[in-house]
């Protein structure tokens, strides 16, 4: 497979990059450690800078406004995009848009004016809701929220647990249960003002943006013109999503686990114990070393996965494995890179500590890995892949 970029990637790279790195990284200084968004007389004019660069809802396909970019491309910029404290979670602090839309972008006419270009425009926010208390990582079995027809409106009654961006989002996509197994679950945007729909709490957990929450549906009431796609596609639709969504997840650990190194490196060089530099020893020269392996092998994986995509294929098994690996590899990077800095990798002026938090939660969200290695095991065992991944 050859990865080497088109001149328009790397353009889009390199003023991806450039922006990151003169716009983003300076402004963190000033920012607190959690930041998830910039006052609003910081991001107006830079969301103009990206308003010229022609990326603002850079993952929008070109049908609904969107610069278009292949699976690829979008892989290569949210590797560039996600190289700063905040990167993991909230990109550039949004400025670019995107995310969560994905499902969206399959809706009927109707339901992209109500929803999808208001929220493109950045005037509405939304919120994806699949997982119940019941559990999240099987979820077509474990789904017992409830949508009943009623004329032309659909009862939901039910509850949702961990869904992230609740707080600030006016609509969500819900994953509700219309017949039995997962041919019977079929997704609904539901308003967040809907009578009979209540954020009962929010759980504080180790990431302290768009933290998680619980859902009631007590009789919420939905017309069926928000339910999004065909009734009983809602698991096969939502996994398809979740496919897609892997891809761009795993490139972000990857930015992130770049960052990191790129801070290891140059502490490495500066800083000196037992009369040498860091760089010169050779137990931290491992770490350096393992770090650039994990690094090359997680992006590697990621590109992989985006160029079958791109190419039409099924890439369950290569976004299974770049999710897998991207989030553990990262992991690893972090915790290396939080090593060779002693002290100063776990003070909160360094942005160590809230990517190693934040990036605990990526092995966890978005399928968790053990049902990642269960999607590889059965390509590989059900025969859809050879030992070698060529497929059949
Ligand atoms: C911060 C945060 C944000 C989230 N945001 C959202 C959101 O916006 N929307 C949403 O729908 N969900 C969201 N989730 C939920 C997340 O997707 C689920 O937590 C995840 O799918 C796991 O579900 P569970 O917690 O119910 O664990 P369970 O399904 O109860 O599983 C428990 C553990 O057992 C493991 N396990 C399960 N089956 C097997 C097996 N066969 N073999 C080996 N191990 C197994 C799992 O991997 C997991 O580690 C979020 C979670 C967190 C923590």
């Amino acid at each position: 497979m050859d990865f080497t970029p088109t001149d328009e990637q790397r353009q889009l790279v390199e003023m991806v990059r450039s922006f990151v790195q003169k716009e983003i990284v300076p402004l963190e200084t000033e920012l607190p450690p959690d930041a998830g968004r910039l006052p609003e007389h910081v991001a107006a004019p830079l969301r103009r800078k990206v308003e010229q660069m022609g990326l603002e809802c850079w993952d929008a396909p070109s049908e609904v406004g969107g610069p278009g970019l292949d699976v690829i491309t979008q892989t290569l910029l949210a590797i560039e995009m996600s190289q700063h404290r905040a990167g993991l979670y909230t990109p550039c602090y949004g400025l670019f848009g995107g995310g969560g839309l994905a499902n969206l972008y399959d809706a009927d006419e109707d339901q992209k004016k109500r929803y999808l270009y208001p929220t493109m425009r950045g005037e509405r926010r939304g919120f994806f809701a699949l997982s119940e208390p019941s559990g999240g990582s099987d979820p077509a079995r474990a789904i017992r929220t409830k949508a009943v027809r009623d004329g032309d409106d659909w009862i939901i009654n039910g509850s949702k647990m961990w869904i992230s961006g609740v707080v600030d989002a006016d609509y969500g996509i819900v994953v509700a249960r219309t017949g039995e197994g997962r041919g019977g679950l079929t997704q609904f945007i539901v308003d967040k003002d809907t009578p009979g729909l209540t954020m009962t709490r929010v759980i504080p957990s180790l990431r302290r943006v768009e933290e998680p929450t619980e859902l009631e549906f007590d009789n919420v009431r939905v017309p069926d013109a928000n339910r999004l796609g065909e009734e009983g596609k809602g698991f096969a639709n939502a996994a398809g999503r979740l496919v897609k969504v892997r891809i761009p997840y795993s490139a972000q650990c990857v930015g992130v686990a770049i960052a990191a190194h790129r801070l290891a490196v140059d502490y490495a060089k500066i800083r000196e114990t037992f009369g040498r530099k860091l760089a010169q020893q050779q137990g931290i020269q491992w770490m350096l070393v393992d770090n650039e392996v994990d690094i090359d092998t997680a992006r590697l994986l990621v590109l992989q996965a985006a160029q079958l995509a791109d190419a039409g294929k099924n890439v369950k098994r290569e976004a299974a494995m770049a999710k897998l690996y991207c989030t553990e590899a990262a992991s690893r990077v972090i915790d290396r890179s939080m090593q060779i800095h002693g002290g100063l990798g776990v003070a909160a002026e360094m942005p160590f500590e809230r990517w190693y938090r934040e990036m605990r939660i990526r092995r966890i969200g978005e399928g968790p890995n053990e049902v990642q290695r269960l999607v590889i095991a059965r390509e590989l065992l059900g025969g859809a892949a050879s030992i070698r991944g060529e497929k059949k």
